[in-house]
């Protein structure tokens, strides 16, 4: 950006930072810098910036949680955006959403807000239907964007609408039924262009009691604290599982387990997390992905798909 695009995104995001190290922002801990960081509470000012940005062709980017994402190396030109939110960004209606059929609890909720922060709010709220989603963290629009699910559930599941906004700041609603949700991908409808960013998310739940939600949250958590390895800097599973297998199958045949680049390392727990055991590059890891890639295609030909968004 030259001096008068900084100045003018300066004064349409005041609290704008420049240079920012992408480290912070990724749950891999590792990466480059941003030249511009706009995090934003509310939307109010995001369908201004994104019709500047796109009259001014600035590059940018959307951001949540920062979990299944791999920042490269070096200066990322443009901006960042990073939606924030908090529990009163998380609202409960009782829809009658047709004629005749029983009401439904729409949860409503801003796409900035945390998974974890979601459930504990449904928890109190004493609704059900995403309990599957314990222990993945991140955004609530990170995990449409991503489909993500686990324990043979996924978001879209539970998906009642989206709003969003496209790269010329137009708003759109979306109901679940306008959107192609794939492995670990939702597709946008063309009217969103190619960029969008998702501001607020509407899901559907059941009623039921505190004891029995929090129950299988417990058991799903243990379940994941059995298989995988906990407090350490990884973006989950960084490959895709190919249709009918397990990535993590696949890898630890390969002899994998444990294998190290630099200082990037396929866990000795699970094989589908690429791991930085402390001070990793984005190149270790990188080059620790091209590894698997390889070892894995040479001792089953199957070619492993990252699920991770590498920018
Ligand atoms: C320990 C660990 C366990 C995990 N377990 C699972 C699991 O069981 N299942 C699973 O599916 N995933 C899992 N993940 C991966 C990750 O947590 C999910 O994909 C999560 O939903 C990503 O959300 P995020 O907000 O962090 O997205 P980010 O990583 O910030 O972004 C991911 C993508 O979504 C886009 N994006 C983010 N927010 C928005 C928005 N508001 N509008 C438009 N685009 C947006 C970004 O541009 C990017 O392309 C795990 C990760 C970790 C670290």
């Amino acid at each position: 950006m030259n001096s008068a695009q900084q100045q003018e995104l300066k004064r349409l995001c005041p609290t704008v930072r420049w240079q920012v190290d992408m480290a912070a922002y990724s749950t891999f801990r590792t990466g480059g810098t941003v030249e511009a960081l706009v995090e934003v509470d509310d939307c109010v000012c995001l369908p201004e910036l994104l019709r500047w940005l796109d009259t001014e062709k600035v590059p940018w980017q959307t951001l949540g949680g920062g979990s299944n994402i791999l920042f490269t190396s070096g200066q990322h030109q443009g901006v960042f955006i990073r939606l924030q939110g908090g529990m009163g960004d998380i609202a409960w209606q009782h829809v009658h959403a047709e004629p005749g059929k029983p009401e439904q609890q729409l949860v409503d909720t801003g796409a900035g807000v945390s998974m974890a922060l979601l459930l504990a709010w449904c928890l109190r709220a004493q609704l059900s239907g995403l309990e599957f989603m314990v222990g993945i963290p991140g955004s609530v629009g990170g995990a449409v964007c991503m489909n993500a699910g686990a324990f043979g559930g996924t978001i879209s599941q539970r998906l009642f609408a989206v709003r969003c906004l496209n790269s010329r700041g137009e708003l759109l609603d979306l109901p679940a039924a306008a959107l192609d949700f794939q492995y670990r991908r939702t597709v946008f409808p063309l009217a969103c262009t190619d960029k969008y960013i998702i501001v607020r998310v509407s899901v559907c739940m059941q009623p039921d009691t505190s004891e029995a939600i929090k129950g299988r949250m417990r058991e799903l958590l243990a379940q994941r604290k059995a298989k995988q390895p906990v407090g350490v800097a990884s973006a989950g599973s960084f490959f895709k599982n190919p249709q009918g297998d397990y990535a993590g199958r696949l890898i630890e045949q390969a002899g994998l387990k444990g294998y190290a680049c630099g200082q990037a390392v396929v866990s000795p727990r699970h094989g589908n997390f690429l791991v930085n055991r402390g001070g990793a590059s984005p190149e270790d890891i990188l080059a620790l992905m091209r590894v698997v890639q390889e070892r894995v295609y040479e001792s089953s030909g199957i070619l492993l798909e990252p699920e991770v968004r590498i920018y």
